[in-house]
Order: structure tokens, then sequence, then C-alpha cells
């Protein structure tokens, strides 16, 4: 691999040790780690519109030069605007940031910008057109260096321009000049990554074009194609990414498949005898057909690693428990971990009721323990009295010592890191994995985020089930809301009233704790409410839901503590208010709590009627669709995938160009062709060579010390 390449970022020009330090903490060392970073759009500054030519309602970009600025001030709310006006030869344009004051100073009357933003009437002046917070760039200003401004203009002007996001103080002007030079120089040394084979089956250019290409795209390319990541070097930075990242999931499963497990004795009488005895229900065909997947994989002679997706109340916890069975008739102990104490709690619960016919030892495992209780139990759990397990992270925790754990159950996966997964799984010796998920995952995201995965669906739900009616109310309609809910608590069900927040805030946001006080004296004063918030002790909490499942509360009042998990099919109605600040697979989370038994439930969705953009898509969704995967889908291009599965896992998921829902066609295909070279020894060697080209950090990144 090239030296140059391989050097230092801060040996740059422009780039200095404080600069270099920031890039540092985004993941960019060398020369070559920037060139993986791209454009996320381009502009063309060939053809710039005149500003006599511009008509509200479009996006538009333009070469203008500043006349004037001004920061405003509205007493009021203390909000600082920037108005500027800028000219070009065809006429002038005014420009609004809101929230500006700092370009006071900043942008000064004679600079020459470009502006890239929406075009609006001023809603102040009719028939005037503003453009609203642009992007901007200033070309120059009349102090900067003629030499200066040369150079700037060979790859801000004249051209398809590549726009970058700033990474840290290191804005998209500045990375596209270090990046042109560096491409200038080291160019030629780029060094093909993909096997010469697959490049001629799918027409994919050279790295070294692609590179060229998509960092400065030649003048008649279609900006279209361009922004829409679909130029054959896009495609090709597209499939590589894919390629890689598949590759390394394809070297772990090998590995994976390759450890002896502890395969269990599953065709036995005994066992179907155990399995009846705890079932309280008619499994449905759905569970009995994953439970058949679980059997085959817990038989096997390599460890189990499967997914188990299903909606909110598809009964997924039923199946674990099946498998639990027959894990503890081999002679196993069983971990179930969940993402919080009140799910860990009730999972507890809920094992001791089901497994009381076996007579199976159940035992619990949080932090909120009294230290004597926590000290009994990890003894319980050392010697293998204890059989099966429910916890939180405790039970990765150092102190804690199994006997025989044959199978983990990993609750509600979207909640944990891949890393807590396997700290769990190490506390045995390669147990068989069971882990669930309620957020629906399309397939082709599936096989990204889980690529090493198998993956089971219960796509079906419980009989008897009525669909929850959903219904968008706004604050002045609260009452008729607390009326239904009077209604229904009369009727002899439960409800839950949701809060965003726990405390009062200055955003003026209802909190959980004020409005429990307010409901419970002014609202339902001959009702019984509890209160539920994360900040609860341990033991407070249990309590709380506790009394609630023993229909001693009429109405909990909670904020999102409740969202995952929480089983209480008597609740049947909840109200949501500020349902706009939750987002969508969060509401979707927070409906799953009722509408779990034959009666008939609604929610209440409290948001004003006039919002708009994505809030308002979200409460339409919400009250359109009960569909899990739709909501999905939704929420999915809403967020884009990092967002979707929340910080701890966006680590597995920050690709550079590709994005798992736009390119899933490139994912698939790419997957087939690494999984296909991974399983063929005979070319190992070359594979070998071709990651030995990404360097260090990107073997790192693809997780891919095992290929080759
Ligand atoms: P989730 O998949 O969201 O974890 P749960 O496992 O908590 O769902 O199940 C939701 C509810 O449905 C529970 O009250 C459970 O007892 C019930 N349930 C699950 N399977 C069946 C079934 N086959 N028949 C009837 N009720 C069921
Ligand atoms: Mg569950």
């Amino acid at each position: 691999m090239s030296t140059l390449l391989n050097s230092e970022i801060s040996r740059l020009r422009g780039i200095g040790p404080q600069r270099a330090a920031l890039l540092a903490e985004r993941g960019f060392h060398t020369v070559a780690d920037l060139l993986s970073y791209l454009p996320f759009r381009y502009e063309d500054r060939i053809r710039f519109t005149p500003i006599a030519e511009v008509v509200p309602g479009n996006t538009y970009t333009i070469q203008a030069e500043v006349t004037s600025g001004a920061a405003i001030r509205f007493a009021r709310d203390r909000k600082r605007m920037f108005l500027m006006k800028v000219r070009d030869s065809s006429g002038i344009l005014s420009v609004r940031f809101f929230y500006g004051a700092y370009l006071e100073g900043r942008l000064k009357p004679g600079m020459r910008l470009v502006l890239h933003g929406k075009v609006d009437m001023d809603p102040f002046r009719t028939a005037r057109r503003e453009m609203v917070n642009p992007q901007f760039e200033v070309l120059s200003n009349s102090s900067s260096s003629a030499g200066d401004e040369a150079s700037a203009d060979s790859t801000e002007v004249g051209r398809i321009v590549p726009i970058y996001e700033a990474i840290g103080g290191v804005n998209s002007r500045l990375l596209r000049r270090i990046i042109y030079a560096v491409l200038r120089d080291v160019g030629s040394q780029i060094p093909e990554t993909l096997p010469e084979e697959i490049r001629k089956r799918y027409a994919l250019p050279s790295r070294r074009e692609a590179l060229m290409y998509v960092h400065f795209p030649p003048a008649n390319e279609n900006l279209e194609l361009l922004n829409s990541f679909r130029s054959p070097a896009h495609v090709r930075m597209i499939f590589e990414e894919f390629f890689f990242f598949q590759l390394g999931i394809a070297a772990r499963r090998k590995e994976e498949r390759a450890q002896t497990g502890i395969p269990l004795r599953v065709r036995d009488d005994k066992i179907r005898a155990a399995i009846k005895r705890i079932l309280p229900f008619k499994p449905t065909a759905a569970q009995k057909k994953v439970l058949a997947e679980i059997a085959a994989n817990l038989e096997g002679p390599s460890p189990m690693n499967r997914l188990l997706e299903g909606d909110v109340g598809s009964g997924k916890t039923i199946v674990a428990f099946e498998a639990a069975v027959i894990a503890i008739e081999n002679g196993c102990q069983v971990a179930l971990m969940a993402p919080t104490e009140i799910l860990a709690v009730q999972h507890y619960l809920s094992a001791r009721r089901t497994f009381a016919p076996a007579g199976y030892k159940v035992e619990l495992l949080i932090s909120g323990m009294k230290r004597s209780e926590k000290l009994a139990a990890l003894e319980r759990i050392r010697t293998g009295e204890a059989q099966f397990i429910a916890g939180t992270h405790a039970l990765i925790e150092d102190p804690v010592e199994f006997s025989r754990l044959g199978l983990v159950i990993v609750d509600e996966q979207h909640r944990f890191g891949v890393l807590q997964r396997k700290r769990l799984m190490e506390k045995g010796a390669s147990p068989h994995v069971l882990v669930m998920t309620a957020t629906p995952i399309p397939r082709t995201l599936a096989l990204t985020v889980y690529g090493d995965l198998d993956i089971s669906v219960i796509d079906e739900m419980p009989p008897g089930r009525t669909p929850v009616s959903t219904r968008w109310l706004d604050e002045a309609q609260l009452p008729g809301a607390w009326e239904s809910l009077r209604r229904e608590i009369a009727r002899g069900r439960q409800a839950y009233v949701l809060y965003p927040v726990i405390e009062e805030s200055k955003q003026e946001l209802k909190a959980a704790t004020a409005e429990y006080e307010r409901l419970s004296r002014d609202v339902f004063p001959q009702l019984k409410l509890g209160l539920l918030h994360g900040r609860l002790p341990s033991e407070e909490k249990e309590e709380v839901m506790e009394r609630f499942r023993r229909r001693e509360l009429h109405i909990l009042v909670a904020t999102t503590v409740i969202e995952v998990g929480v089983d209480v099919p008597n609740a049947t109605v909840m109200v949501i208010e500020h349902a706009d600040r939750f987002g969508l697979a969060q509401l979707h989370q927070l409906r799953g709590r009722i509408g779990r038994g034959s009666e008939k439930s609604v929610c209440v969705l409290i948001a004003p009627k006039n919002i708009t953009g994505d809030a308002r898509e979200r409460i339409e969704t919400m009250v359109a669709t009960t569909n899990g995967f739709e909501i999905a889908e939704r929420d999915l291009k809403q967020r884009g995938p990092g967002e979707f599965f929340g910080t701890r896992q966006h680590g597995d998921l920050s690709f550079h160009v590709a994005h798992p829902l736009r390119d899933h066609k490139l994912l698939e295909l790419a997957r087939t062709e690494a999984f296909a070279i991974a399983q063929n020894p005979a070319r190992a060697k070359e594979l070998h060579q071709l990651t030995a080209q990404l360097g260090p950090a990107w073997q790192k990144r693809y997780q891919l010390a095992a290929v080759g």
C-alpha cells in the first residue's frame, strides 16, 4: 500500500495538530481514511440560477455578493435572526437565517458567496422573495490574496462541486481543498481492493477511477444521478463497503459454525411433556414454526445464533420459555437478559408462574437488589441450583459465574450492543443464543445489522385480539379523553397516562411527577393512581408495577420506562401527552402495552393539530396503522438506520456511502459474493492480499481480522 496514502492526516497542508485531533476523534487517521469520506451532495456551480429567475417554493444554488447584513433581535423570545441582502447582475434577494446572530461580522458587504437553499415568500412583506437558512460558502472577500482566490476557483466554482458534511471544525470547503490536493498528488497510487472477477461481473470502475469521480465529477455528469448516489462510481463505492462488511460477517459466521456447541436432546417424551405442562395457552401456528426452528438449532452440533423477530404482543416470551424448558431438561442453566429492571422483574415473575408446574428454580439478578440477597443469588447461580435466571446488565458483571450456562436469551435486543450479547455468551462455553426484538426489521436491514444471526419471524398475533383504535386529539380536547378513560375504568379496566419528561422543565412540557399530582388531586380524586419513572429506586418501581398488575391502581402515570415489554392485559386505555415529542418506533412500542387482551383498547395521542413535517407524519401514521412492519419502514425512512437502532448500535452501521434501505439490491449482491468467496478456501490468499490494501483502520472497521 502506498506510503503517502497510509501517512497521517496531520502531514497534509491545512491540517494542524488541532484539526488532526478532531479528525482522529471521528475515526479519520490516514490520508486514505479521508479519501473514503464522500460528499453527501453535489452542487452545479457551472450554471448558477440568476436571482431574477428565482421562484418561491423551489431550491436554488446562486452566486452573489453581500450588499448588507444585520442581526435582528426580538425582545420577546430572545431569538436572534440574521438578515442580509445579496445581489448578482440580475437582481437582489433577501436571505434570512433564523438563530443566525453569530453571522454578524462574519458575512460582510463585498463578500462573494455561493448560497444553496429554499426560496420562500417573505412572511412579513408579501410579494417579496427570500432565501431561508441556506447553506453557504464564502468564495472570497476583498481582503484575500489573489493566489488564494485562484486556487479556490479551481475547486469551488465553474464545475460540479462536492459538498461534504463538516467534520468537527473542518468545513466542507477545507475538506474539498485537501481532498483535491491529495487526489492530485497520490491519485495514481490508489490500489484496487475488489477482486478482478467481481469488478468485471458488475462492470464496476476501478477504485482509483471511482474515487476521482465521486469527489470531483466531470462537468458533463448528470447531477441527479450523482445526488441519488447512482453514478457508476457511487455504485462501486457502495458495493465495496457492503462487500467488506459482509466479508467480515461471513468470516465470523464461519468461525462460529466451527465451534462445538452443546447439542441438546430435543425429541424426548419427557421434554414434550414438560413443555405441555407449562403452556398456559395453545401456541399459534407461527409460534410453533419458530419453536421448531429453534429446536433444530439446539440439537445441532454448533451453537444456535438466532434472532426472534415479532411485533409487540406477538408472544415471543412463551417461545423463549419453551426453549428454556429444553435447555433445563438437558441439565443446563438459562439466562434471560432484559434492558430495564421493570422488564427483568416482569420476566422473573412470569417465569416463576410459568415454570411452577415444572418445579424449576427461578432467580432474579438486578443491580437494585439488597447486597445480601444479591450474594445469595450469585451463590445459587454459581452452584447451579438456580436454573432460570432473569436479570439486567447485572448478569454480565464480573462476579457472575454460572455452573453450566446452556442458553442465553436477550430480550429487546435493539437496546443492547453486540458486545453485551457477547459478554453474556462468554459466561458459558459456547452457549446457544436467542435474541428477541420487537423492532420489525426489514430483511435487508436485518442482514446488515444481524448478519451473523439466523432469523425467525412470528408473523401472526395470538387469537382474539382487537386492534387498538388510535385517536389524535389536541389539548383542548383532553377532558373528553379523561371522560372515556373514566368510563373504561368503571368497566373494570386500567389505563396508562404517559409523559415525555420526569420533572417540570423550562420547555413547558407537562412533567410526569407534576401531572401525577395534579391528576390525582383535580381530575381523578376518586381513583387510585401510581407514578412510574426511571429515577425511582428499584424497589419503588417494582412495588408500583406490582400494584398495577394486581389491579390495586386504576391509572399508571409514567414516562417511557414502560416502553419495552411491560405486559398487563387488563390495561386497555393509553393517553400519550405531547405525542409529537416521541419517535415513531417509540410510540408503537408504547401503544403495544395495550390491546393485549380480547377487550377493545383505545390509544389517545395528544398533540397540537397544527404540527407539520415529520411530527405530523408520525402521528398520522400511528392513527392510520397498527402494523409494526409498516411503521418500522416509515421510521427508517425518517431517521436512517443509525438513529433507528439507537446510538449503541451506531458503530455497527456507520457506513460512509452505503445506505441499507436505499441500496438493498447492492447489499444482496455484495452479500452473495462475499459469502461465496469466504466459503472458498482456495481464494483465501487473494482475499488476504486485497483486505491488506484497506489498511489496519479499515480492517478493524469491517472486523476483517479473521479473513483469509
Ligand atoms: P411480546 O412478543 O411483545 O414479548 P408477549 O410474549 O409479552 O409479547 O405476549 C403478549 C401477550 O400475549 C401475553 O399476555 C401473552 O400471555 C399472550 N399470548 C402469547 N401467546 C399467546 C397465545 N398463543 N394465545 C393466547 N395468548 C398468548
Ligand atoms: Mg416482550
